[in-house]
């Protein structure tokens, strides 16, 4: 589905990716470990079009789709859900939601049924949509920004961090939803400092460290890996 070849991105002279490669295929859940800073966001960031890669090419289903823009990429199924959530505070619960649907969605049918699925999936939600977002708490936050890129129909969903800052046992709801969300037939690229749930419900995962793939395997290969295990599972 998603295939990066000999990826570069710089910010001003620096070079935050170096020579990535990497695939993703239909129906994965792929995750991508890395310490703060070791480039997980660029990564994604190039992939969603946000940033242009200055070397290398970006293909998606076939098609070259490097330098598009990002609305462009989300019209063809890469929808991101950012790191920190974004979501609009002051904007109640159901117009987060929606606003995933808006830049490329036109089906009034199809999004109230997609809108449906979310609710359902996230029951709280429905409790609260007439709610400001940010009178939530962390994990329902998190319910509204997965939910908003849900309602763009992703096909390749991209996931920055959503543990973060989360209580464990909602950290372990969370990662229940993202399995559930591949398991029905969304394609998910995961970044994660959660190293050991994430693996555990991921087909393959990749190390990144100062903006280089240094590491790539199955997921009983990188959960017995004895360096992946010390440097970022901690047992
Ligand atoms: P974190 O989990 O902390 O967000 P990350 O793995 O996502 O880490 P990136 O945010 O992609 O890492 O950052 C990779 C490198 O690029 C870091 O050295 C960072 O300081 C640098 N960087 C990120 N954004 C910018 C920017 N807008 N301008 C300059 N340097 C940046």
């Amino acid at each position: 589905m998603l295939k990066l070849e000999n990826v570069d991105a710089k910010y001003d002279s620096f070079k935050a990716l170096d020579n990535v490669s990497m695939t993703v295929g239909q129906g994965e859940l792929v995750v991508l470990l890395g310490a703060n800073g070791a480039g997980k966001t660029t990564l994604f960031n190039t992939i969603s079009g946000l940033l242009k890669p200055s070397a290398g090419s970006v293909t998606l289903n076939g098609e070259d789709v490097t330098g598009r823009r990002p609305s462009a990429l989300v019209q063809a199924g890469v929808v991101q859900c950012p790191e920190g959530r974004k979501l609009f505070p002051e904007m109640s619960v159901m117009k987060n939601l929606v606003l995933g649907a808006y830049v490329h969605r036109r089906d009034k049918a199809g999004i109230k049924k997609t809108l449906d699925h979310v609710l359902e999936m996230f029951p709280i939600l429905e409790e609260k949509k007439n709610q400001a977002a940010g009178s939530l708490s962390g994990g329902q936050q998190q319910m509204v920004a997965i939910g908003r890129a849900l309602m763009g129909r992703p096909k390749l969903l991209m996931l920055d961090e959503p543990s973060l800052g989360l209580a464990p046992l909602v950290v372990k709801q969370m990662f229940e939803t993202i399995q559930t969300i591949n398991r029905e037939g969304t394609t998910v690229l995961l970044a994660e400092q959660n190293a050991f749930a994430a693996l555990k419900i991921a087909t393959r995962a990749y190390v990144i460290e100062n903006g280089r793939l240094v590491m790539e395997g199955d997921r009983d290969t990188m959960l017995g890996n004895e360096a992946v295990r010390k440097a970022y599972i901690g047992a």
